[in-house]
């Protein structure tokens, strides 16, 4: 990795050089470990402009910070929001400019957001199979998620990666196709074991674990996986497949606790600072930007000083009711 200098630094010392911002909570799915069947969404009025992010994103940038991830909720269902990836994708400081999506609308933006900057694309998919991935999404279309991974394939990013979220007689058993899937096509493919965010009606979280391991437990039958210290900054650790351009990553909140050399903080669509994903520790930002219109200097302070209440990490316990409330869409996961 490079050298970092970021002005950000928390009080355990890490730097913090990874931004997410979220543009929406909403989304046109309702995955079962993301969201409860109805919710109520954030009203329009309460969320951040797109100037206001794409002012936010500047400051960070000025701030230290090389990378930005756009997300959501789903945010390629935010109306103008190529505008916002035009304006990030433009700012000298950041390296790498990468966006979370569903992949459904995917199909009529790739090529814009490839012109726009965007280096990298991270599309969810946790199942090959459409009435599965409908069940698992609540009302997605596996072929429009497929149509969006070839779009992105097409558009030429400097890496595509699939996000699977594994659960425990749910999709399991569809690990090793994931993997020939990701494999075939030269996709990066990470699996992240379920986090307790929000309560999401009567499914038991804990009885839908399963852990990394026995992810690649199932996996070594089929391909010979080699460990890697490959990073991309983020807490997937990667394992690598012989004869093969693809990495296989595998994020493990509740196996190994990747806390200790976190780099990242996140804004939600509020622009609520969150200074860690399991914690409720936060700093208003949209408050900052709205007192200070035309003063960035203000805003980045309000930034530098929230560093300070930056957690050591999260305690997530599945065998407990959720002690976090906000759900993954609401977070900016
Ligand atoms: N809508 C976009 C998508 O699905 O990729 C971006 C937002 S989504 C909240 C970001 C990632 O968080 C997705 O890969 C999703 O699978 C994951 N996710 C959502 N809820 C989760 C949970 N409770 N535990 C672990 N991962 C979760
Ligand atoms: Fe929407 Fe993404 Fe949450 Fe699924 S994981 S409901 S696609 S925000």
């Amino acid at each position: 990795m490079p050298e970092q200098h970021s002005q950000l630094v928390d009080g355990f010392s890490r730097q913090i050089t990874y931004v997410r911002l979220s543009v929406t909570d909403r989304c046109d799915l309702r995955c079962v470990y993301c969201m409860a069947e109805d919710m109520t969404f954030v009203p329009r009025a309460q969320l951040l402009t797109l100037e206001e992010i794409a002012r936010l994103g500047r400051c960070f940038s000025e701030l230290g910070v090389t990378k930005l991830r756009i997300t959501g909720g789903e945010p390629l269902v935010r109306r103008n929001v190529l505008w916002l990836f035009e304006q990030l994708g433009a700012l000298p400081g950041i390296r790498d400019l990468t966006v979370t999506t569903n992949g459904t609308q995917l199909p009529k933006y790739a090529a814009a957001l490839k012109a726009a900057g965007v280096t990298r694309v991270n599309i969810s998919l946790d199942s090959l199979q459409r009435e599965r991935f409908a069940a698992i999404t609540r009302k997605g279309e596996l072929d429009q998620v497929l149509a969006g991974i070839d779009a992105a394939l097409a558009a030429g990013f400097e890496r595509v990666k699939l996000n699977s979220v594994i659960l425990k007689h749910r999709n399991h058993d569809e690990v090793r196709d994931l993997v020939q899937f990701a494999l075939d096509r030269g996709l990066d493919l990470s699996f992240i074991e379920e986090m307790p965010l929000g309560v999401i009606g009567d499914r038991d979280r804990a009885e839908a674990y399963y852990s990394s391991e026995a992810i690649r437990r199932d996996l070594a039958g089929r391909f010979a996986l080699i460990p890697t210290t490959e990073t991309t900054g983020g807490p997937s650790r990667y394992w690598r497949v012989t004869g093969h351009a693809s990495r296989i990553g595998f994020i493990s909140p509740h196996s190994h606790n990747f806390c200790g050399d976190c780099n990242r903080v996140r804004v939600t669509a509020e622009g609520r600072l969150l200074l860690c994903l399991g914690q409720e520790h936060s700093a208003d930002l949209r408050r900052a930007l709205r007192a200070n219109p035309t003063d960035d200097k203000r805003v980045k302070q309000a930034i530098r000083q929230a560093m300070s209440i930056k957690p050591p990490g999260h305690d997530f316990d599945l065998t407990e009711r959720p002690i976090i409330f906000r759900h993954m869409n609401a977070t900016g996961g």
